[in-house]
């Protein structure tokens, strides 16, 4: 990041309209398209102009719309001399706004290849002062390079208490509850987040039905059913009505069933009249709007979410092989309706799971540690054993004290990260007092997935920069062809000859050379810029579905593996289209 250039508050000066508008004449740009802005400037409050100075030289200005997070120009000044300062500009701009797209006239050639070799990829296009517009989001590959050693500004400033509670490890149901009444004493006790007579929805993590083998449960993938059970029987004895809720992402139909699966119904037994179980996929939906919050400005929400006084967020102490660790900042993607969770992979994964939080405020956080899930998560991975509960109320803080617990820096998990960015909470251990044994005392380094994207034979992948989230997906679709080829068991279908090479890009890096005689696919928002050279799969990550799809058309022979039913996700994909329709509009 830039330590060298500054910002200070500039104002709009009719001198300032005058160099802007001779940039665009100078470079042959419509001017009326910019004395259109300037006048939209003028009554848009949430417009900072930044004067940005270095050595005490005026080096440039860049006008930012903080609502949308959008830089609507950046221009250098005309007396200065020095190498272009823009790329400076916008490394200060991202240390301190962390979220940021930039907008412009579609003509402004030089502009756009400035902001494309920044990191800044074309993500929609619109019409607006008689002009074609581009806007352009940054890599979120970039984005977490260019802020890896940073620290959010303003940092958050209150400390966050995290409970820490060791379970014997014979795990009764009794050591269980009195593990769950102690970390909420821990915290505070009860009544600070349930007055009695008030509602309550519990949010587990019940992500698919392969916690179960034999009809035993294996531990690590759902959350424990005896956490769920002993949390309800404690929250029956102050609340009026316990609702558990879930929106399993990769079935979206088959919450239901899934709450059979797992024997919910026990649950339900405790107090037929006062626990519901709740398919928040399926659940009425009401508008939220989100004051304050940037670039989110209302979202459809599920209703027994918005009607409840408390919610209790219970993910799993587990690996993501994308998101590198899902935990409760991951574990409310579930609470978004179907659409939404669609949605969430073509505007931006992380960053929509941090939205979520502007959203959906748990007031209690209990991971439930009893067995935490390493390699594969979440839900192909390890079982270990690790005979905790790991309480709190701020996601961040939860979050990266679990990460410890597992072995693993915090700021490696990119929504983890997101989150700290944009102060949600703490990530520094010294920010956090923990109540219980140390993390160092009940630390346990966990597998990592081993991901792997290497091509075969005539497919090549190039991967460079490319973040987590691409390269853990793809992984996911090239294991599917790392088996015999039917047409030559004596070879894998990955080293399947193609009559043209294939290569599958991937990540922000700007590829020199793309050969138009060859097969080209472009993964993501990150190559969304070549997408008119070849396949073009959207999204950031792409959805799994997508991902599956686009590479399998290169095996027309061979049946496609599931990923979800094809049916509902196709629903999605079509409303999704006409969502991004309007948005051309
Ligand atoms: S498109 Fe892929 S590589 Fe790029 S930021 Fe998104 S997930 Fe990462």
């Amino acid at each position: 990041m830039s330590a060298d250039i500054s910002f200070q508050r500039g104002r709009r000066t009719p001198t300032l309209f005058k160099l802007l508008k001779e940039r665009y004449t100078k470079q042959g740009l419509d001017e009326r398209y910019i004395v259109s802005k300037w006048d939209e400037w003028g009554k848009n409050r949430s417009l900072s102009t930044f004067r940005a100075v270095k050595d005490d030289l005026i080096v440039g200005w860049i006008f930012y719309d903080r609502k949308t997070s959008t830089i609507e120009e950046i221009f250098v000044n005309t007396g200065w001399e020095g190498k272009d300062p823009r790329g400076a500009m916008i490394d200060a701009l991202i240390s301190r706004e962390s979220l940021v797209a930039a907008s412009l006239p579609k003509t402004d050639a030089e502009k756009y290849q400035f902001l494309l070799g920044y990191g800044f990829r074309p993500a929609s296009s619109s019409r607006s002062h008689g002009s074609d517009l581009i806007k352009m989001e940054l890599s979120t590959a970039v984005l977490l390079d260019k802020t890896r050693s940073a620290a959010p500004l303003p940092s958050y400033r209150k400390r966050e208490r995290v409970a820490i509670e060791k379970i014997p490890p014979a795990q009764s149901y009794e050591e269980i509850k009195q593990g769950i009444l102690n970390v909420i004493e821990k915290l505070g006790g009860m009544r600070r987040f349930v007055k009695p007579g008030q509602t309550v929805a519990i949010k587990p993590n019940i992500v698919s039905d392969h916690g179960l083998k034999d009809g035993k449960a294996i531990g690590g993938i759902v959350t424990d059913i005896r956490v769920i059970k002993a949390l309800t029987e404690i929250l029956l004895g102050i609340a009026s009505h316990v609702y558990i809720t879930e929106g399993s992402s990769i079935n979206r139909s088959a919450t239901g069933k899934m709450f059979a699966h797992y024997g919910y119904d026990e649950v339900v037994g405790l107090d037929p009249k006062r626990v519901t179980l709740v398919d928040l996929n399926n659940d009425r939906l009401v508008e939220k709007r989100v004051p304050g919050s940037k670039r989110l400005f209302s979202r459809k929400v599920p209703a027994t979410l918005e009607m409840v006084d408390t919610i209790i967020n219970v993910p799993v102490l587990k690996i993501h092989f994308a998101a590198i660790a899902s935990l409760s900042i991951k574990n409310l993607q579930g609470a978004m309706p179907p659409i939404e969770k669609y949605m969430s992979h073509f505007f931006g994964l992380w960053q929509n799971l941090v939205n979520i939080h502007h959203l959906i405020k748990p007031k209690l956080i209990l991971i439930d540690g009893l067995t935490g899930l390493e390699d594969f998560g979440p839900v192909s991975g390890i079982p270990r054993k690790m005979d905790l509960l790991i309480g709190g109320t701020n996601p961040v803080a939860v979050d990266a004290v679990a990460m410890r617990i597992m072995g693993l820096d915090p700021r490696v998990s990119p929504p983890v990260f997101l989150a700290w960015m944009q102060g949600f909470g703490p990530l520094e251990a010294d920010k956090i007092d923990i109540i219980g044994p140390s993390v160092e005392d009940v630390a346990q380094k966990f597998v990592q997935p081993a991901i792997d994207v290497k091509g075969g034979t005539s497919l090549t992948i190039h991967s460079d920069e490319a973040c987590p989230g691409c390269k853990g997906y793809l992984h996911f679709v090239l294991s599917k062809l790392r088996r015999p080829d039917p047409a030559d068991p004596t070879r894998l279908l990955i080293d399947r000859p193609f009559e043209k090479p294939v290569n599958i890009f991937l990540g922000p890096s700007n590829i020199k050379e793309v050969k138009a005689d060859e097969v080209n696919i472009f993964l993501g928002l990150c190559q969304q810029h070549n997408a008119d050279k070849g396949t073009h799969l959207p999204g950031c990550p792409p959805h799994a579905e997508v991902l599956t799809s686009g590479i399998f058309s290169l095996f027309p022979d061979i049946e496609r593996p599931k990923y979800a039913d094809e049916t509902e996700e196709s629903k999605l994909k079509k409303m999704l289209e006409e969502i991004l329709e309007n948005r051309k509009a």
